[in-house]
């Protein structure tokens, strides 16, 4: 055990509600029922399984002694069953002083348990090696898909006169088709010239390639999925630029967490933490949001959890935020009311820029 650091005073957080505000208020040595912050490194489609291993040696190795904060390490899915092999909490304790508060996180994971879902892996399978928690509705996800698979293309070749009276053709010998899209085909083959009908998939086409990701449902499906298998869920939400610039932030936010937390019980919800990334902020090179910005955020997502779930919930779910969490913002970042924690993306690739993110509470 590396006295030197277990020696530092970490300073704790213990909130308070009063007049609708949530305070966070330090304190030495550890508060009964304080929420611990939870620093958790999303490494991405990066390190093939020896190096992530590497990695987290690295982490451990800096961050000896840290007991008083979640530590969670999200490789990807082929480096999930090395990493949980080696974060063994008995050999973290011997070797790093560490223990139960190292956390493996995968970094999505699909709704079905099994079946003909080529690619996928099932809350099972991440449960079955070692995984804790579970990221789902990441950004990357939620709004990338289309642009890297070309979403829109197979419905942009389809509408052609050809293809669209073929498919009219179909729908009538068929029967029992929605009329709704019977009239619409009968009014695109009439009316519909040829310019017209190739702007149109042009827009689509451009539309998906910028839009089309994973559906609020989608994720709805998978936050249930995770939950029944026992695995904790890091559920992201976060508006784009289009949506601050349209002063859409809460309206888009509300939307998220409401549709992705249909149906999950408040015994669920301990199992649960929040993730609150602006998609403007995240990813090398953007400027995180401003202390401001992210309590405004904060403090509207926990009072929709209160909404939603009453204040015993409200006041134990952890509320991370994550967009450019550097060591030289932690500080400031976890110093926001109702900030218990970041999740971290490009710095949690550098050893020494996340054992510090990891470390921000120690005294210097
Ligand atoms: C992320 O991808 O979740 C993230 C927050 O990335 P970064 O820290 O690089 O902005």
């Amino acid at each position: 055990m590396n006295s030197i650091v277990s020696s530092r005073v970490f300073r704790n957080y213990y909130r308070q509600r009063t007049a609708n505000q949530w305070h966070k208020v330090e304190a030495e040595g550890g508060v009964p029922g304080a929420i611990r912050p939870f620093l958790a490194g999303n490494w991405k489609m990066n390190m093939v399984p020896r190096s992530g291993v590497a990695l987290a040696a690295r982490i451990f190795d800096l961050c000896r002694g840290v007991k008083d904060v979640d530590i969670g390490l999200a490789p990807p899915f082929t480096g999930l069953s090395m990493l949980s092999d080696y974060i063994k909490p008995d050999f973290l304790r011997t070797e790093y002083d560490l223990g139960r508060n190292v956390f493996l996180l995968a970094q999505d994971t699909f709704f079905e348990s099994k079946g003909a879902f080529t690619g996928e892996i099932s809350p099972e399978m991440l449960a079955a090696i070692g995984v804790d928690r579970v990221i789902i509705g990441h950004s990357d996800r939620r709004t990338n898909l289309g642009k890297y698979f070309g979403f829109g293309s197979s419905v942009a070749r389809r509408l052609t006169r050809e293809f669209l009276t073929k498919e009219l053709e179909r729908l009538k010998a068929k029967g029992g088709a929605d009329p709704k899209i019977v009239a619409a085909l009968e009014h695109l083959v009439a009316e519909g010239n040829q310019e017209i009908l190739a702007g149109t998939a042009k827009f689509f086409e451009e539309e998906l390639k910028q839009r089309a990701g994973e559906s609020d449902e989608a994720i709805q499906r998978k936050v249930h999925a995770a939950l029944g298998q026992g695995l904790q869920v890091i559920l992201c939400c976060g508006e784009n630029l289009e949506a601050r610039d349209t002063h859409e932030t809460f309206t888009l936010l509300e939307r998220q967490i409401r549709i992705a937390l249909d149906g999950v019980s408040p015994r669920a919800m301990h199992d649960l933490i929040i993730a609150y990334e602006p998609v403007w902020a995240v990813g090398e090179g953007a400027e995180p949001a401003t202390p401001d910005q992210i309590s405004e955020v904060h403090d509207f997502l926990r009072n929709l959890i209160m909404d939603l779930y009453g204040e015993q919930v409200a006041s134990s779910i952890r509320i991370l935020y994550g967009g450019n969490v550097k060591p030289d913002n932690i500080v400031e970042i976890m110093a926001i009311p109702g900030v218990d924690g970041a999740l971290v993306g490009g710095a949690s690739l550098r050893a020494k820029d996340f054992a510090d993110i990891v470390k921000f509470g120690l005294e210097k």
